[in-house]
């Protein structure tokens, strides 16, 4: 049967398939809004490989008609832009909020059936901006540019990136900085956020629509359990869970945790002032506005579950019709959240050492390690990378008896392990990443691009981080951690 959407689709280079199932939701959802006009947009960078996944033909329009497309000046057809209602707790604090930067132009049906978000960030004002300009810088964009598609390619759930472009314009932040708009690419952008702004409305009918949509879209299988609610709850949390543990597992710091920036797809979502620890040590924190340590490393699995009871806390009316009940079956799935991280850890820590069976000393066995990390101050990431390589790692840090006697336990257990050595050490080379966007690496070419209008930087950064568990020569020195992290700050992109 031919779609009115095959149709659109036909006459609509470069391969839009709009169907916007959100802006059909009800109008309590999201604000009409449109891209601002801009001066002069240009292309800093398209993701030609991420336009393929999508189906759409980039190579098939003019730069100049890339740059108009990515900066919301000429709008794809089909898309119908808006801007979507949240809340969030930020820092703690309750916030009503919204895309007050970002306006989504609609949802992009993949040539494999996917239905994805395509938003502009840094677009323009909506009405949900409040005192802020609606504008982004373009470094923050880049960055974000960068982090994202560095956590896809070490296989992290997140959203991608699939432009950043100049508008011409000056943004003032604490600086004159180039206006940008960085065009994401998202499962959705359904948050914690957007459940606790119906919450706070007592919008309980518009609650259960927006839960019905977001089992409906990214839970499907839940849709005919006997409590589906209760069991989205559950879904929710298992993912992100999972999603934290990846993070444990490469260092990654989020930076800004609030329940807004949590998304229920368990997509890693909205890179602020994310950064990746070098030296472990569970106290890292990066962003300069995070003086008490909130979203520190080690505070992130606690964070998770803080946020996951916020998302119960909303759904209350939805689980059973006595609150007491509905109190009750929520701290029940809450109440398993550490024993499920905990599994996603032990099972992800375990296979950065090579173990793909569990065993009841392997908690201890992996604590005794970073524990000798924390104290030899070690690069997390180079170290998990050096145990990878088949024979004990030289270098000074690993004469010490306390890692020569971890190491002599360590081997004891992996001989252990059903699977020949070989295949362990090289199943490590693939979970043990080489490259991580470490933090100068980043800033490298984030300066170039800013400063000197010089992309090659970026580029050459980006082909590292596209491979991350290969150690190819021309990659070497990505693999060298900061010389000064301890003073490393990152800001919030707005
Ligand atoms: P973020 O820190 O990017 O997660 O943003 C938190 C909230 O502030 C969201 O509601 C954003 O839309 C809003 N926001 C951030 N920067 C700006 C800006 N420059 N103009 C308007 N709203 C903004
Ligand atoms: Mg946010």
């Amino acid at each position: 049967m031919v779609t009115l959407n095959d149709l659109v689709a036909d006459q609509n280079p470069p391969g839009w398939r709009f169907d916007n199932t959100y802006s059909r939701l009800p109008e309590a959802f999201f604000a009409p809004a449109k891209p601002a006009a801009v001066a002069a947009p240009r292309v800093v960078i398209l993701n030609h490989r991420l336009a393929e996944e999508l189906g759409l033909d980039l190579d098939g329009i003019s730069a100049e008609a890339a740059a108009a497309l990515f900066a919301g000046q000429d709008l794809p057809s089909g898309s119908r832009p808006i801007a979507q209602a949240y809340a969030g707790h930020q820092y703690g604090g309750f916030t009503m909020l919204g895309d007050g930067r970002a306006i989504l132009l609609g949802e992009h049906r993949t040539p494999s059936g996917q239905l994805v978000d395509i938003q502009l960030k840094g677009s323009g004002r909506t009405q949900f901006s409040r005192r802020g300009d609606g504008r982004a810088a373009l470094g923050p964009m880049l960055r974000e540019y960068i982090i994202s598609e560095a956590m896809y390619a070490l296989g992290i759930p997140t959203t991608r990136s699939l432009a950043v472009v100049t508008t011409g314009e000056a943004v003032f932040r604490e600086s004159r900085l180039q206006g940008a708009v960085l065009t994401r690419v998202a499962a959705s952008h359904i948050r914690v956020g957007t459940f606790e702004y119906l919450a706070a409305k007592q919008d309980d009918a518009n609650l259960r629509v927006l839960a019905d949509y977001t089992i409906n879209r990214h839970y499907p299988e839940l849709a005919e359990s006997s409590n589906r609610y209760l069991e989205f709850l559950r879904a929710v949390m298992d993912r992100q869970a999972a999603l934290i543990a990846r993070w444990q597992c490469v260092g990654f710091i989020h930076g800004v945790m609030n329940t807004d920036n949590m998304a229920i797809s368990g997509e890693t979502i909205d890179y602020g002032p994310c950064a990746f620890m070098n030296v472990y040590r569970p106290e890292t924190v990066f962003s300069s506005i995070d003086h008490g340590g909130r979203y520190a490393y080690g505070n992130q699995p606690a964070i998770g579950q803080w946020n996951l009871a916020r998302f119960a806390e909303t759904l209350l009316p939805l689980l059973a019709p006595e609150q007491d009940a509905a109190i009750a079956l929520a701290m029940e799935v809450l109440g398993q959240y550490p024993t499920v991280f905990e599994q996603y850890w032990l099972s992800g820590m375990g296979a950065k050492l090579g173990l793909q069976s569990a065993e009841a000393g392997d908690l201890e066995l992996i604590q005794s390690l970073l524990s000798w990390m924390q104290k030899s101050a070690a690069d997390f990431t180079n170290t998990f990378r050096d145990l990878s390589t088949e024979k004990l790692p030289t270098g000074d840090r690993y004469q010490a008896p306390e890692f020569q006697a971890w190491y002599a336990q360590w081997q004891q257990r992996l001989g252990r392990e059903s699977l020949p050595q070989a295949l362990a050490y090289a199943a490590m080379r693939s979970v043990n990443p080489a490259v991580i966007p470490r933090n100068h690496r980043v800033e490298e070419a984030l300066s170039a691009a800013e400063d000197h209008n010089d992309l090659s930087v970026l580029h050459r950064l980006l082909a590292a981080l596209a491979k991350p568990y290969e150690v190819g020569a021309d990659f070497a020195a990505y693999r060298e951690p900061s010389p000064d992290d301890g003073n490393y700050q990152t800001f919030c992109g707005t």
